[in-house]
């Protein structure tokens, strides 16, 4: 997304910037951070509320086991220090949708700090972008500014979504591009749906994103002056609010101004940030230790149970899958885009004769056929089973990988599943010793060239014959005995 002005290349080349995220994210607990409520998205306007969430007074908070728990996880996986005494605070501000007055958070002794996540840059290099701070949180109710007949006057709130525990994950300034944000943030939320403390939707807010970012000249040691974008709601829009703000930033530096430090909403439909508040007016929270919590103590049995329930992490499992099953890195990317998804694919690929040609087969076979029909894999018509059921075919050379092809054609014209389509098609299969030696003593006499580069020694020039006897025998000839006699024919 352009800025208002097109700054040359080399303007937008003296400067770095400097950038860093604050992500919110629900954590998938029963009931809430401090009472009993149910920790539902979507119930009914104020149904899941009770004087605790409510603040009423006299109502007392007791903190949930399983958000700590999830916090630990989250904070393990992050690679931070989790902090065996940590601090429950007040955080007092006015907002409708916050009964109590404050909201319960973590001030100077959050429960994890000093974690990293590693990144893939432009040059293909692995960059550690620093996590300063995991800290766990509640979180307010909505206001509801429209959708009712007399929005334009009044606004509604609903307080289901009070007391609802977060952990707020804050990155080190240390991302200098929009795409490195892009990565920070993709790689965080695929970590945090592998340990399964958070569903990460974002259209349901349950993971949220602001963005502080600054200019400086390059080689220039002091901070600029920071802009806080908030609440940006995909990742897409995250790196276009600050494509958008370096530019804009830059361009009122160069023009003689001075960033002023405040908080901005990125406008996806006009592709721009505008001003929200001033910072320099930034609210006093008057933080101090919630009275109501004892410290929070995270003993070294319940860190070590916790670490315990950490699964092989998305990079790990990359590295190991590439490994295992031959796969490019591309490729085992798209097998570990959800650890349901890997999974499953591990599962069955065990279960095959050669798990390698499961994974094969999945991403060329039906992954290109998937690509190509623009659609998902949960909407393919081939299961899991399906695959292995094939690859077993293939390897027991039962059939030819054009034969096993054509199934996948019709499975996907039909939209049935493999066992079915062969079943009922089961393809015919020349396993004629005499019948397949006839077609090579033809394509023999009809390549007397390639039959001398083979007795010369190349011998992969069998595969030549190998290919156009099968095409001779329309892909029905057994490959394994195909293999068999073209090597004996050449050889004798
Ligand atoms: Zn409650």
């Amino acid at each position: 997304m352009p800025a208002a002005a097109g700054l040359s290349p080399e303007i937008l080349a003296k400067y770095e910037p400097v950038i860093g995220l604050e992500v919110h994210v629900q954590l998938l607990t029963a009931t809430k951070a401090f009472c009993g409520c149910a920790n539902h998205f979507g119930s009914a306007p104020n149904t899941n509320i009770c004087p605790v969430c409510l603040g009423l007074p006299g109502a007392l908070p007791v903190l949930n086991a399983k958000a700590v728990e999830f916090a630990a996880l989250a904070s393990l996986a992050l690679n931070c220090e989790v902090r065996e005494r940590s601090i429950f605070a007040r955080k007092n501000y006015f907002y409708p949708d916050l009964p109590k007055g404050y909201q319960i958070s973590q001030f100077d002794k959050p429960i994890a700090e000093h974690g990293w996540i590693d990144v893939p840059t432009a040059d293909g290099t692995m960059k550690r972008i620093g996590i300063t701070r995991l800290h766990m949180e509640e979180d307010a109710g909505k206001s509801l500014h429209d959708g009712f007949a007399d929005s334009a006057t009044r606004t509604y709130l609903d307080l289901n979504r009070c007391g609802t525990p977060l952990a707020e994950i804050v990155s080190e300034p240390d991302i200098r591009t929009p795409d490195e944000a892009f990565e920070y943030l993709t790689r965080l939320k695929e970590i945090l749906l592998y340990t399964e403390v958070s569903d990460c939707n974002m259209e349901e807010g349950s993971l949220r994103c602001d963005a502080n970012v600054s200019v400086r000249l390059k080689g220039a040691e002091r901070f600029g002056a920071k802009v806080e974008v908030k609440n940006v709601n995909s990742f897409r829009f995250v790196r276009a609010a600050l494509e958008y703000e370096i530019e804009r930033q830059i361009e009122v530096i160069e023009s003689g101004g001075r960033i002023s430090q405040e908080t901005r909403l990125w406008d996806a439909n006009e592709g721009r940030t505008y001003s929200m508040r001033s910072k320099e007016q930034a609210h006093d929270y008057r933080y101090f230790p919630e009275p109501d919590l004892p410290p929070l103590i995270v003993s070294a049995e319940f860190l070590s149970k916790t670490r315990k329930k950490l699964p092989e992490l998305p990079e790990a499992r990359r590295a190991r899958m590439v490994a295992e099953y031959d796969l490019s890195p591309k490729d085992a990317h798209t097998l570990t885009n959800s650890r349901e998804f890997a999974d499953r694919f591990e599962a069955a690929a065990k279960s095959a004769k050669n798990p390698r040609r499961v994974a094969n087969l999945l991403i060329s076979e039906v992954g290109g056929r998937l690509n190509a029909l623009g659609i998902d894999q949960e909407q393919s018509p081939v299961s899991m089973a399906g695959i292995v059921q094939a690859a077993d075919l293939l390897d027991e050379g039962k059939i030819s990988s054009k034969q096993l092809k054509q199934l996948f054609d019709v499975c996907f014209e039909n939209g049935e599943d493999f066992a079915a389509v062969y079943e009922r098609e089961k393809p015919e299969q020349l396993t004629d010793a005499s019948a397949i030696e006839k077609m090579i003593d033809e394509v023999i006499a009809a390549n007397p060239k390639q039959v001398e580069q083979y007795r010369a020694g190349k011998k992969t020039v069998a595969g030549f014959f190998v290919g156009q006897v099968m095409r001779a025998s329309k892909g029905q000839a057994n490959p394994a005995l195909l293999n068999e006699l073209v090597a004996k024919k050449l050889d004798g």
